[in-house]
């Protein structure tokens, strides 16, 4: 859930009384702070995590017969940017303790057509980055990171932001920061940069330097792009969420912290591994649920959640078994079993910095309840 302070809105009004509303000097000022916070050398502003993946599947030349491996447990957007482009998405196990796309089943799905990989920062923990650049090395891949669940992080001390060739995030409100909608995709690359801007304004180009050899008027479309921009108006909220993200991103540690103590008290509760070369993000708190222990399913323990008027959820149903990935390119159960076997156990608890310590020993109380039982 999204955190809209006083100065979140002051920041917005300002913008409505002034000249620009969109694509003005907010979009600018955001793009050089989020590229500054990630410390990634560009970062290009659009208005959605999923016009993000669009744009970086597009930079990244993604096109019809390219096949791009993509983890079977994420949100559809992943797969969906390769479609757009005419691409075919082949879809990748994960790891079970962390159900992060697990390197070594990438490594058996590539093929002469393999063009990228996209990585999916699951839950907020960066990829196995090393194993994965060993990968895109070898066979001469390109890395797009589905970074929106990740602003915050780290990989060895790497930013998140900084470890794929391309980078995308989001700014729904239930992401680390928000603009109601928006998005921004971040590289070290300033031809990659270069072709996103043009992509999320029709594909049209107005380098200054020929309007000035022909006139103030002209400007070309090279290429078909979309309207992809963010607002000023947006723009500000963000830069102003952006002040609170460390501190955002440190609630949601915490949180996360006090879950983990509690559930040493409990054995059906499972949370995912975390690994130690990263510092994770937290945009989930993923739970799987042991039902032979709790002698509880996964749903029953959703909709005695649910009763209670607790806001977990599930996330996700593998990409893979949505019927239009199975009717348009014949995936099928049973493809990436560790995905299909985590979907009927995994349990995302509340995770928002707007939560205190007490709200969160509401949630363990209220698990605890759900099946009378704990180890002692
Ligand atoms: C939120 C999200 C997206 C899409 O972002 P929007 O801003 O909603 O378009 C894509 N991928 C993942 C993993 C996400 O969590």
């Amino acid at each position: 859930m999204h955190d809209v302070d006083d100065a979140d809105i002051q920041a917005v009004v300002e913008v409505l009384k002034s000249d620009w509303l969109t694509t003005g000097p907010k979009v600018r000022e955001l793009e050089r702070v989020f590229a500054q916070t990630v410390q990634a050398k560009e970062a290009v502003a659009v208005s959605s995590g999923t016009a993000a993946l669009h744009a970086a599947a597009y930079a990244l030349g993604i096109g019809a017969g390219d096949e791009v491996i993509i983890p079977a447990m994420t949100f559809a957007a992943s797969a969906n940017c390769v479609v757009y482009q005419g691409g075919t998405p082949i879809f990748c196990d994960v790891d079970p303790s962390t159900l992060l796309i697990d390197p070594y089943q990438v490594e058996k799905l590539v093929t002469p057509r393999t063009k990228a990989i996209v990585a999916v920062d699951y839950a907020g923990q960066p990829c196995d980055y090393d194993a994965l650049r060993k990968i895109t090395q070898k066979y001469d891949l390109k890395l797009l990171v589905d970074a929106c669940h990740a602003l915050g992080g780290t990989y060895k001390k790497k930013s998140v932001g900084t470890l794929g060739d391309v980078n995308a995030f989001s700014f729904h409100p239930v992401k680390h920061v928000t603009a109601g909608e928006g998005g921004m995709v971040t590289t070290d690359d300033p031809v990659l940069a270069r072709r996103m801007r043009i992509f999320r304004n029709h594909g049209i180009t107005t380098d200054s330097h020929e309007r000035e050899q022909k006139a103030a008027w002209f400007y070309e479309m090279q290429d078909l792009g979309f309207n992809y921009r963010l607002t000023d108006i947006q723009s500000a909220l963000v830069l102003s969420q952006l002040t609170k993200l460390q501190h955002f991103v440190e609630r949601r540690r915490r949180i996360a912290e006090l879950y983990r103590e509690s559930f040493r008290g409990f054995d059906w509760i499972e949370p995912l591994e975390i690994r130690d070369s990263v510092a994770h993000a937290y945009h989930l708190f993923v739970i799987r649920v042991d039902s032979k222990k709790s002698r509880l399913t996964r749903d029953k323990v959703f909709s005695l959640m649910r009763a209670q008027g607790i806001g977990v959820n599930v996330h996700y149903i593998p990409v893979h078994l949505h019927p239009f990935y199975q009717s348009r390119f014949g995936t099928k159960p049973g493809q990436c079993p560790v995905a299909e076997v985590a979907y009927n156990e995994i349990l995302s608890l509340p995770m928002f910095p707007g939560m205190n310590d007490e709200d969160v020993r509401h949630v363990v109380a209220a698990l605890r309840s759900a099946t009378g039982r704990t180890k002692d």
